[in-house]
C-alpha cells in the first residue's frame, strides 16, 4: 500500500473512533441520569426523594432526600446529594421549576450522601455548622473514594467541597420565608435542622429517619435521643426526614426514637451479659422492625460502631461494683 493511500485510511479510522467515543460518552451520560423529580411538599417547597436502599451501582447513591425552597430573593437548597453529577442534575431540576438563582446551600451534616454534590454549586455560598465543616474537611476525601467504590462511575469526578461558611444558629429570613437554623447533634457531632416557620416544614436531615433503619457511624445515642425531644417540641406541621417519606405529624421522630431506645437497651443488655460482637449481630430484630428496609444491615453496622463502647461501660461498672464491695 502506498503512503498516499494510507493517510486517508488512517484518517477514516480516527474519525470512526471519534464517533464511537462520542456515542459511547453520550450513552454514558444517559446511563447516569438520576431522573430527579422534584415533589412539591409545601408552598414554594420541593423535595427530591431518594430510595430507602443502600448505595449501589444501580442507584448511584440516590438514597437521600434533598430539598429546595423558592423564595422571592432566590432558591435556598438543603443538602446537595451524593455526587457531583447529582448536584448538577439537582441544579437542572431546580431550573425546571424556577428561573430564580440559587442563593444559598445548607449542608445538614457531613455525611457523603448529603454534601458531595456541593461541587455543582460553585459561586453560591455553602453554609454548615462548624463541626460539619470540620468533618467534611477531615473525612471528605475518604467519603468520595468510598462513594466511588460503592456507586461506581456515577461518582466519577466527585471531589469533596467543604462548605465555605459557618451557619449562625437562629432566625434567618430570605425572600419572605422565616427560617430557624437549629444547631443540634447526636446523629453526628454537627446536625443542622432547618425549620421554615413560614410553611411549618422541618428539614430534619438525618436526625429523623422514617421507614428506613437509622445509620450510626458517628452517632451518640444519648445525645441523639435528647435532640429528638427538642425536635418534638418544635411542633412542625410536616417533616422531611433525611431518609424516608415526607410526612405530617411526628411519625419519623417517634420511629427514630423507638429504634434508638431499642438499640441502646439491646446493646447494654448484651454487654452486661458478656456476649461477643458476633453473637450480638445474630440477635433477632423485634417484629416491628423486621420488615423495615435495611434494619438487619444497619443493626449489624451499629454493633460494629457502638458495641465496644457498651462493653467498656459494662466493664467499668463491674469494676466499680467490685471496688465498692471491698
Ligand atoms: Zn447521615
Amino acid at each position: 500500500m502506498s503512503a498516499r493511500m494510507k493517510a486517508p485510511f488512517k484518517a477514516r479510522v480516527v474519525l470512526a473512533l471519534c464517533a464511537a467515543v462520542t456515542a459511547f460518552s453520550a450513552q454514558g451520560d444517559a446511563a447516569f441520569d438520576y431522573r430527579l423529580q422534584p415533589v412539591k411538599i409545601a408552598d414554594n417547597t420541593w423535595a427530591l426523594i431518594g430510595s430507602t436502599e443502600d448505595i449501589t451501582r444501580g442507584n448511584g447513591g440516590n438514597i437521600v432526600n434533598t430539598a429546595f425552597v423558592v423564595t422571592l430573593d432566590g432558591v435556598v437548597v438543603i443538602d446537595s446529594g451524593p455526587s457531583r453529577r447529582y448536584g448538577e442534575q439537582m441544579r437542572a431540576a431546580i431550573a425546571q421549576v424556577t428561573k430564580q438563582p440559587v442563593i444559598r446551600v445548607f449542608n445538614t451534616h457531613h455525611h457523603p450522601d448529603h454534601f458531595l454534590g456541593n461541587q455543582a454549586y460553585g459561586g453560591v455560598p455553602i453554609a454548615a455548622l462548624p463541626a460539619t465543616r470540620a468533618g467534611e474537611r477531615s473525612d471528605g476525601g475518604a467519603f468520595a473514594d468510598n462513594m466511588y467504590r460503592m456507586a461506581g462511575d456515577w461518582a466519577s469526578g466527585t471531589e469533596p467541597q467543604v462548605a465555605d461558611e459557618d451557619v449562625r444558629p437562629g432566625r434567618w429570613s430570605a425572600g419572605g420565608h422565616e427560617f430557624e437554623l437549629i444547631a443540634l447533634e447526636g446523629h453526628t457531632a454537627g446536625d443542622l435542622a432547618i425549620l421554615d416557620r413560614t410553611t411549618g416544614t422541618l428539614f430534619a436531615g438525618d436526625l429523623v429517619f422514617l421507614d428506613r433503619a437509622p445509620t450510626t457511624p458517628h452517632a451518640s445515642v444519648p445525645r441523639w435521643l435528647a435532640t429528638l425531644d427538642a425536635l418534638s417540641r418544635l411542633g412542625a406541621k410536616r417533616t422531611l426526614p433525611g431518609h424516608g417519606p415526607v410526612h405530617e405529624g411526628s411519625a419519623g421522630i417517634d420511629m427514630t426514637r423507638e429504634w434508638l431506645r431499642w438499640l441502646d437497651q439491646t446493646l447494654a443488655q448484651a454487654a452486661g451479659s458478656g456476649m461477643d460482637m458476633a453473637e450480638v449481630m445474630r440477635l433477632p430484630l423485634p417484629a416491628r422492625f423486621e420488615r423495615m428496609p435495611l434494619a438487619r444491615s444497619e443493626f449489624e453496622r451499629s454493633v460494629t460502631h457502638l458495641y465496644a463502647g457498651y462493653e467498656q461501660r459494662a466493664m467499668d461498672s463491674t469494676a466499680q461494683q467490685v471496688l465498692q464491695q471491698k
